[in-house]
């Protein structure tokens, strides 16, 4: 089977999205870049169940096969389809209906800059996508235009997505934004959390591109 070690590691990752609570039953999807296509997890399936021949692959140009009857690629094939060909730096898409991000997107609010790993999303802010029916074009445009210069978004009354170079950052990522999800909400439930200013945030964002997590060395200002 093509690009078996792949699939693997989507189902793994689909099966850690509900271990970490991401996730719960067949709620969320994954996608991998693999050449010049991609694979997608299959819709309505619940992830315990996954194995290599229910991933389905697809072109970018919508033609899709899969090994298993009876799967058809997630509802939400667009956004993925739509994140992978315009962002040839991501290789790798999460979308999740985590508990504290959808709390945050029933409310259509952004997450803004109250703590500074806020720009690990790539920005001072997380914006929320306003709402669209799930598995629309109008749902992956919304998705697409709250993504700009960013690697994560909410989706109103839905979720989440997080994407990354692979599946394991974009996973990471996407715990990380469920975390500051987790502690924007707790937050407000005591006040109005102080939001730090572009500039500070501008240097939180040159420290993380100067290599965050990465081996940046004390002291080493950039
Ligand atoms: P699928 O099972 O079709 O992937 O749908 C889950 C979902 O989260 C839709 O937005
Ligand atoms: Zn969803």
């Amino acid at each position: 089977m093509k690009h078996l070690s792949l699939r693997h590691a989507i189902i793994e990752t689909a099966q850690k999205m509900t271990a970490l609570g991401l996730n719960q039953g067949t709620a969320g999807n994954v996608s991998v870049r693999a050449d010049d296509t991609l694979l997608l997890t299959p819709s309505g399936v619940a992830y315990e169940d996954l194995t290599p021949g229910d991933i389905v692959s697809m072109t970018f140009d919508n033609r899709w096969s899969v090994e298993n009857p009876g799967r058809y690629p997630t509802s939400e094939w667009r956004i993925h389809r739509d994140i992978l060909s315009t962002h040839n730096e991501v290789g790798a898409v999460l979308h999740a209906h985590s508990p504290f991000c959808t709390t945050l997107a029933c409310l259509q609010r952004d997450i803004p800059a109250f703590h500074y790993m806020i720009a690990v999303a790539g920005g001072d802010s997380i914006r929320c996508a306003p709402y669209a029916t799930f598995g629309t074009e109008e749902l992956s445009k919304a998705a697409l235009a709250a993504l700009e210069d960013r690697k994560a978004c909410l989706l109103a009354q839905h979720g989440m997505i997080a994407c990354g170079t692979d599946l394991t950052e974009a996973l990471k990522l996407a715990v990380e934004v469920e975390t500051l999800a987790q502690t924007y909400w707790r937050a407000l439930q005591i006040g109005e959390p102080t939001v730090l200013s572009t500039q500070e945030m501008q240097r939180v964002l040159k420290k993380f591109a100067a290599g965050y997590g990465f081996g940046s060395e004390p002291d080493n200002e950039p």
